[in-house]
């Protein structure tokens, strides 16, 4: 039996919950949970905000753990190494997306918490292709947030971004501060949009060079003409056509925040500078093992703060009322 932390109901509280995980696939591996970070994907899918949640729902999918057992035909891992697991599960391996690299728009994905329970668990399994050991260099306690948060801002990083870009992120909670950590280690010139005051200082100290707030129309009148690529990590709706306006020609602004809210785009400002929209959908196994090898190389850490498993409910309300500095892990 898998012993985990469930909400019965949607928006209810997590509570000890057990089930029998049956027996291990053989292309699967089981993973003895250690550490578990908390993104806003998880109290999303607790208030079945985007309408697939399943009940009872187990949260958890950036997990850090041990591997305690393996399917026969899994190759290239091993019981007793040190792993992460992030949004998906699983992929189908066949599609053309997953033949060409692109398994993070698998048709057939299986995501870690859509209709299976995740990592707020003593343990969770997983197709081994969507389990990666963590390499040398990478603080496991901490590491937990770079397979969903740190991935999703990575990947549109090494899509888009050069290191002579002027760049912008909006919203510096658990996945903008990876963003600007990335962007100051990329080179860039980065710029931290926020609307909580006290974070201009951390934010400088994480790497930002400049700081603005998200929501004063006169910063961002100032701020024209100036960025080649802004990334938004807010799950609100913001004056977007202001955004627009701060990208200089050609110029890109990018979501990876899950908002429902449609946006209003003015044709005008995209028409003028050639602009471009765009949103993206966490990352690759090969663009995850890249961010890996770029965050123990330059020496890249998500910012925590400890919560102990039996202290769920807390750590879920301390994301909640926007507390979070700057992304919470279960662990213990
Ligand atoms: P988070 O830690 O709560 O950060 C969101 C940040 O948005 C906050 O720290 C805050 O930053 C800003 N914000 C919140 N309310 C705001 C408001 N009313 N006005 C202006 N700014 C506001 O959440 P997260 O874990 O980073 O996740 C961010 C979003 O990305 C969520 O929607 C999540 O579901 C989504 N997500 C998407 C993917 C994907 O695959 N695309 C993957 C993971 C997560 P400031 O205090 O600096 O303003
Ligand atoms: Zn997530």
């Amino acid at each position: 039996m898998i012993k985990a932390y469930a909400a019965k109901d949607v928006g209810g509280k997590l509570e000890p919950f057990e089930y029998d995980p049956g027996p291990l696939g053989s292309d699967q591996v089981e993973i003895d949970v250690e550490h578990c970070g908390i993104c806003h994907s998880d109290l999303s899918m607790l208030n079945n905000e985007w309408g697939m949640a399943q009940f009872p729902f187990v949260p958890g999918h950036e997990v850090v753990g041990t591997i305690a057992q393996v399917g026969d035909d899994v190759t290239g891992l091993k019981k007793g190494q040190q792993v992460g697991l992030g949004w998906h599960s699983g992929y189908c391996m066949t599609c053309p997306q997953c033949l060409s690299g692109d398994h993070n728009m698998c048709s057939g994905q299986e995501g870690t918490i859509v209709g299976r329970h995740g990592g707020f668990a003593d343990k969770v399994r997983a197709h081994a292709p969507a389990v990666f050991p963590l390499p040398d260099g990478v603080d496991a306690i901490s590491a937990g947030p770079l397979f969903c948060g740190g991935i999703t801002v990575f990947n549109p990083i090494q899509e888009y971004v050069k290191p002579t870009d002027r760049v912008g992120v909006i919203g510096i909670g658990g996945l903008g501060h990876m963003a600007v950590k990335f962007l100051a280690a990329w080179g860039c010139d980065v710029t931290a949009f926020t609307s909580t005051d006290s974070k201009k200082d951390e934010a400088l100290k994480m790497g930002a060079h400049h700081v603005i707030n998200s929501r004063d129309p006169k910063q961002l009148e100032a701020a024209a003409w100036q960025f080649d690529f802004i990334i938004s990590t807010v799950n609100v709706k913001l004056d977007w056509n202001a955004y627009l306006g701060t990208l200089k020609p050609r110029g890109r602004l990018h979501l990876v925040g899950a908002t429902m809210e449609p946006l209003d785009l003015q044709v005008f400002p995209l028409l003028m500078g050639q602009r471009s929209v765009s949103a993206s959908p966490t990352g690759s196994p090969a663009t995850i093992s890249r961010m890996l090898e770029f965050s123990a190389s330059h020496q890249i850490r998500p910012q925590i703060e400890v919560f102990k498993f039996d202290q769920v409910n807390e750590a879920m309300e301390h994301l909640k009322n926007g507390k979070a500095r700057y992304r919470i892990v279960l662990s213990g």
